[in-house]
């Protein structure tokens, strides 16, 4: 019998967390023990795994004991204070916050494009998922650069709220029906209306005037990339619900034509080529929400300079954003590492 895996979800009640329980069943990843970690209001609620009833337990620092592989969700604070605590326990820690990222003692994977950098996880324990809106651009622009070498990426994206977390899904839900009938928002979760709105705000300002998101996407691409590439970002919360849309625009070393550009994103892992403007195709949130692709479309040439190219790239900030690239790292994790 294959070897099985213990495996702790810390975050389970979340957004993510959910959604990670989804990838592992259907990934059908071998899970031999399964924990369920939350804070103290979620402890005691039941979810379920493969059909099998799973108590969700207070996250504590001795909550890892005999557990192999541990993915965090549930915010940097607790990711700062509970991955050291896990990988002293043995769990190998795969963290979707941004605690961790830009420590170089840890590796930020998005396995399409640096998979080899899994191998420093050994330092200290601890992987690092990338912020949702890097990983979708990194997985478009990875063939790219291989091709043309991008000496800079101009993009601006399109957020959906769910990338907030579970009560700003709501908070979109409630402010939409009150408009309607009506009635006043009520704004929690965001610092202004979302609700038939859009804020180019996406977390908090940075002495640069950048929000840290934005900064988020510089860093974590060169990172990522392993490439001196320039970005300039800017992020922009908008509401939908599910899906994150990028318009990006690269500048290449190399020439790169349409028809090499869309040939090559159609062969790349993890790509999906949806570009037929003609017939009015083109990626759009309602169609990559629920699927793990990175779609790219609209590709065309930038002719305000030489090497130039325009992209519109849609992806599931929940799944391949988060929580399936999280399970396909530890997929990577067991076969080639843990083995
Ligand atoms: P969420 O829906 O708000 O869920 C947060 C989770 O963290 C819940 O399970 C919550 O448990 C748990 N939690 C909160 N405080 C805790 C504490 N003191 N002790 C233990 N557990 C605690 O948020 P989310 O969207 O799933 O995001 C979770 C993390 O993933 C964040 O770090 C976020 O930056 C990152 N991330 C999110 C996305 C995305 O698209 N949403 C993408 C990439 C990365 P309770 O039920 O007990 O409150």
């Amino acid at each position: 019998m294959s070897k099985k895996w213990n495996i702790a979800i810390v975050g389970a009640t979340g957004a993510v967390g959910a959604q990670m329980i989804e990838c592992l069943e259907e990934r059908d990843f071998p899970v031999g023990k399964i924990k369920y970690l939350a804070s103290s209001r979620s402890a005691g609620e039941i979810l379920e795994f493969k059909g099998k009833a799973v108590l969700v337990e207070e996250l504590t620092h001795d909550s890892f004991d005999g557990i192999d592989i541990a993915l965090f969700s549930a915010g940097g604070e607790r990711s700062k204070e509970f991955c050291p605590s896990a990988a002293k326990a043995g769990a190998i820690c795969i963290d979707n916050s941004s605690a961790w990222r830009m420590d170089a003692d840890v590796p930020l994977v998005v396995p399409e494009v640096n998979a080899h950098a899994i191998a420093g996880y050994k330092k200290k324990g601890i992987i690092a998922n990338p912020n949702c809106s890097t990983i979708q651009m990194v997985v478009a622009l990875k063939p790219l650069h291989d091709h043309a070498q991008i000496k800079r990426i101009v993009v601006s994206t399109y957020q959906a709220v769910s990338g907030t977390g579970k009560k700003a899904i709501e908070e979109l839900r409630v402010q939409v029906g009150e408009l309607l009938n009506g009635r006043p928002a009520n704004t929690e979760v965001y610092p202004h209306q979302i609700a038939f709105n859009c804020l180019p705000q996406i977390d908090s300002f940075c002495d640069n005037g950048y929000t840290k998101e934005e900064m988020k996407m510089v860093n974590e691409t060169r990172k990522i990339m392993e490439a001196d590439i320039k970005v300039t970002a800017t992020a922009v919360r908008i509401p939908v619900f599910f899906g994150h849309s990028e318009s990006i625009n690269i500048e290449t070393a190399k020439e790169i034509s349409v028809a090499t550009a869309m040939e090559l994103i159609a062969a790349a892992p993890g790509c999906e080529l949806v570009d037929d403007v003609a017939e009015g195709i083109y990626p759009m949130p309602v169609d990559a929400a629920g699927q793990d692709f990175v779609q790219v479309g609209r590709i065309r040439k930038d002719e305000s300079i030489e090497n130039g190219l325009n992209l519109w790239v849609v992806a599931d900030n929940i799944r391949k954003g988060a929580a399936t690239n999280a399970v396909q790292i530890a997929e990577i994790l067991i076969e080639k590492y843990l083995k």
